[in-house]
């Protein structure tokens, strides 16, 4: 309302010194968004950060956007600033899903709506919506690309596959690993896939806030304790990121060639760097979630929102949050190999230049 605009408007300055992003000056009459993000380490987040504040600039908003850097008391701190400030919405991609509590509880008691973005804020009422692809079908489109590469589905195997997830305290991380485990699961049973180091329980294959190195360690770790005398097939990753660690430790073991090549390696994001590698037949896979409409979705409904309208959302009550079934708008996944990457040029996300 009018009230915080003009609180949003005397404060800016000083919240802009304070902290390291930029803000964004659109036409003040519509308000201002708080944007919280998880991290600047991942190219996907800082294309989320621009589209948001695109996509918000475009209907009349001021964005303020902040980066968590993967801390999530930092992420508190900065939420709680933009509470202060007095925004008229916050959109969140929590870095920790269960840290958020309170200082949502100070934004619901400003009568601030949240959105949660890309990744369900767990364990509060005070989350109003969730907007974000259908994570489930990220998992199954990575689990198809390993059964189709290695022939599951006409009998052949067996096959050694080693199994990665991402972030314990990221909520998407057991909707990737459930869908991939959907499709996978019947071939474990049937032992066309094995594997050798025999973890595949979620909490023995979480890779701490979707780090590289510490999947590229753990890679590095299984193959000299289970490896010595067979070789790797598959490897599903849920993320880009952990797929280049994987890439890596197989590397540096020696995969690669044409006598040990490389196992099938899934991924998710479609990072430059990843899909440069799926060109040079390095990585195999990705799943191309096309942010731009993420952050479209998410902007939309903020305007709606704040405009009272009913924003648009699915006929779906999958996504509790423990305290309360969450409305949600789920955007489709695209998997991303060898044969269609030129999709991603078709579409605009990269420059035929860039993909050289
Ligand atoms: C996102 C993925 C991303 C991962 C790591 C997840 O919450 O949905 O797109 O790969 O975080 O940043």
């Amino acid at each position: 309302g009018a009230g915080s605009l003009v609180l949003t408007l005397s404060a800016c300055g000083q919240f802009s010194e304070s902290s390291s992003e930029g803000g964004s000056v659109g036409r003040p009459e519509g308000g201002t968004v708080g944007i919280a993000m998880p991290t600047r380490a991942s190219e996907r987040w800082l294309t989320d950060g621009k589209s948001v504040v695109e996509g918000l600039e475009d209907k009349g908003y001021k964005a303020k956007l902040v980066y968590g850097d993967d801390d999530p008391k930092r992420q508190v701190a900065q939420i709680e600033d933009l509470v202060k400030l007095g925004v008229d919405a916050l959109i969140v991609a929590a870095i920790d899903a269960r840290s958020l509590n309170s200082v949502l509880q100070q934004a619901a008691d400003a009568n601030i709506p949240v959105i949660s973005y890309d990744r369900l804020i767990m364990g509060t009422k005070n989350v109003d919506y969730y907007v974000s692809f259908d994570n489930e079908m990220v998992g199954r489109q990575q689990a198809r690309h390993i059964i189709e590469k290695l022939g599951l589905e006409d009998g052949k195997g067996p096959f050694n596959i080693e199994l990665f997830a991402g972030s314990p305290d990221d909520n998407n991380t057991k909707y990737f690993f459930d869908g991939s485990m959907a499709l996978l699961q019947p071939f474990l049973d049937s032992k066309q896939l094995v594997v050798p180091s025999g973890e595949t329980k979620l909490n023995k294959i979480t890779t701490l806030r979707w780090d590289g190195p510490t999947a590229e360690k753990r890679m590095n770790d299984i193959l000299s304790k289970w490896y010595g005398s067979q070789e790797v097939d598959a490897v599903l990753s849920p993320y880009d990121g952990i797929s280049r660690g994987v890439l890596d430790a197989l590397t540096a073991d020696g995969y690669g060639s044409d006598s040990k090549p490389l196992p099938v390696v899934t991924g998710q994001d479609a990072e430059l760097a990843s899909v440069r590698s799926i060109i040079a037949g390095q990585q195999s896979q990705t799943v191309y979630k096309d942010i731009r409409a993420l952050g479209e979705a998410a902007t939309q409904m903020v305007d709606d929102i704040l405009r009272e309208r009913l924003p648009r959302i699915d006929n779906r009550t999958d996504y509790n949050n423990g305290v309360k079934d969450v409305p949600v708008y789920l955007l489709q996944p695209e998997s991303v190999d060898k044969t269609n990457y030129e999709l991603l040029v078709r579409d605009g996300y990269f420059t035929a230049d860039q993909l050289k």
